[in-house]
C-alpha cells in the first residue's frame, strides 16, 4: 500500500512542509514569518487541514542538531530529550523543531527525527576534534558534528570512489566523501564555520571574538547575523552580488574571496581523499551559477579539473569535458526525499 508522509521542515521562522505518496512528492508548501508559538500551531493545523491529515501514514521532522546519532529516530520521550538536549547547540532550531513535534502530538500518527548532523558521524577523529582542552572537548561535546547531512549525501550517493560536494545556499558547507562515507566538512560545532555565508561570517580568527567583546560589541550577532556577504557587501542575497559585480567593487571582492575560498577547500580535500573522482555543486547558487563553477575550475585546472562551457552555461547535469580527469556534477539537492528515503530504510 502507498504510504503517504508528511515531512517537516521547521526554521527559525518558518514551517516548509512536503507531502510524499512513498518517494514521490505531491504537495509542498511554506509558512514564514512566523513568531509565536500560536503562529506554528496554527501553520501546522492548517497544513493537516490542507492535506487531510487523517490519511498521514508517518510524519518526518528534519531536526537540525542530533549530536552523535546516526540513525533517524522514532519520537519517543527519550528522542525529545536528546533533541533538547542539543538545543544548546542549535538554539534557532532544535527548540521550533521540538515545538513543531509537540504540536503534532494531537493527531497521533508515528513521529520520526532525521538529523543534519547524521551524515557526519563517523567522520574520523583527526577531522572531528578541535584542539582545545580534552576536558572541556568531554564535558560539552565541543567537536565538529557538522550540517547539511542530509544535502551532502543526497547527492553523492550514487557516486562511487571520492567526492567533494559544494551546497552553497544562504548557508554554504562543503564535504568529503570517500566511498559515500563523509570524512570531512567545513561546517564544525555549529553552522557558523567553514565558508563565507549570507550573514555568516564563516571560518575567522577567534582572537577578533575576544577583541569585538573587549569593544563591548556583540560577536554572536556580527558574526552571524551582519557578516558573510551581507558583510561585505550590504546584500546577503548572491542575485545581488552577481548583478553588481561589473561596477561595485565591494560586490566583485565579496564574490572573489568566495569562489578563492571553495578553490582553497576543495584542494585540501583532495589531500584529505587522496585525489579525486566527483565534484558536486548543489543548492541555489551551487545549481544556478555557471560563472561561479567555471571560475572555480579555474583554479582547479592544476588538477587536471575542466568543464565543458556550453554545458556549464545549461546548467547540465555533467559539466565536466572529456577530457577532465574529475568529472563535475550539478546536482539540484532534495533534503525532504533524503529524508523519507532513510526511514524508509529503517523501516
Ligand atoms: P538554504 O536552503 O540554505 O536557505 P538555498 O539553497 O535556498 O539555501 O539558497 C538560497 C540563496 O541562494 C539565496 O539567498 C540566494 O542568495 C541564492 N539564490 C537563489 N536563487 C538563485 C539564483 N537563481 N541564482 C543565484 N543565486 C540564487
Amino acid at each position: 500500500m502507498v504510504k503517504k508522509i508528511l515531512v517537516f521542515n521547521v526554521g527559525s521562522s518558518s514551517i516548509k512542509y512536503s507531502l510524499f505518496e512513498d518517494l514521490n512528492l505531491v504537495d509542498s508548501g511554506n509558512f514564514e514569518k512566523l513568531k509565536t508559538k500560536e503562529d506554528y500551531s496554527k501553520s501546522v493545523e492548517e497544513i493537516f487541514k490542507k492535506i487531510n491529515g487523517n490519511h498521514i501514514s508517518f510524519i518526518i521532522h528534519r531536526v537540525v542538531h542530533g549530536g552523535d546519532l546516526k540513525k533517524p529516530s522514532k519520537i519517543t520521550k527519550e528522542t525529545k530529550e536528546k533533541i533538547k538536549e542539543y538545543s544548546e547547540f542549535a538554539p534557532l532550531h532544535n527548540p521550533k523543531q521540538l515545538m513543531v513535534i509537540d504540536l503534532c502530538e494531537k493527531y497521533k500518527k508515528t513521529q520520526y527525527a532525521v538529523f543534519d548532523t547524521m551524515f557526519f558521524s563517523e567522520i574520523p577523529d583527526v577531522a572531528k576534534f578541535y584542539a582545545i582542552p580534552k576536558e572541556i572537548t568531554k564535558k560539552y561535546g565541543i567537536k565538529r558534528y557538522g550540517f547539511h547531512g542530509l544535502s551532502h549525501e543526497y547527492v553523492s550517493r550514487d557516486l562511487k570512489g571520492k567526492t567533494i560536494t559544494c551546497h552553497l545556499g544562504s548557508g554554504s558547507s562543503m564535504s568529503a566523501i570517500l566511498n559515500g562515507k563523509a570524512i570531512d566538512t567545513t561546517m564544525g560545532f555549529t553552522p557558523s564555520e567553514g565558508l563565507i555565508m549570507g550573514t555568516r561570517s564563516g571560518t575567522i580568527d577567534p582572537g577578533i571574538i575576544f577583541f569585538l567583546e573587549k569593544k563591548g560589541r556583540n560577536a554572536k550577532e556580527l558574526l552571524t547575523e551582519e557578516s558573510g556577504l551581507k558583510g561585505l557587501t550590504g546584500f546577503n542575497d548572491f542575485r545581488d552580488i552577481l548583478s553588481k559585480m561589473k561596477k561595485n567593487k565591494d560586490c566583485k571582492l565579496a564574490y572573489e574571496m568566495l569562489v578563492y575560498q571553495i578553490s582553497k577547500i576543495i584542494g585540501s580535500y583532495i589531500v584529505a581523499l587522496g585525489g579525486l573522482d566527483n565534484l558536486v555543486f548543489t543548492a541555489k547558487i551551487g545549481e544556478n551559477v555557471p560563472k561561479l563553477r567555471e571560475d572555480v575550475c579555474r583554479y582547479l585546472s592544476v588538477f587536471g579539473i575542466e568543464i565543458d562551457k556550453e554545458k556549464n552555461r545549461l546548467n547540465s547535469e555533467i559539466i565536466s569535458s572529456k577530457k577532465s580527469n574529475v568529472k563535475v556534477f550539478v546536482k539540484k539537492t532534495n533534503e525532504e526525499k533524503m529524508a523519507v528515503e532513510k526511514v524508509l530504510k529503517i523501516l
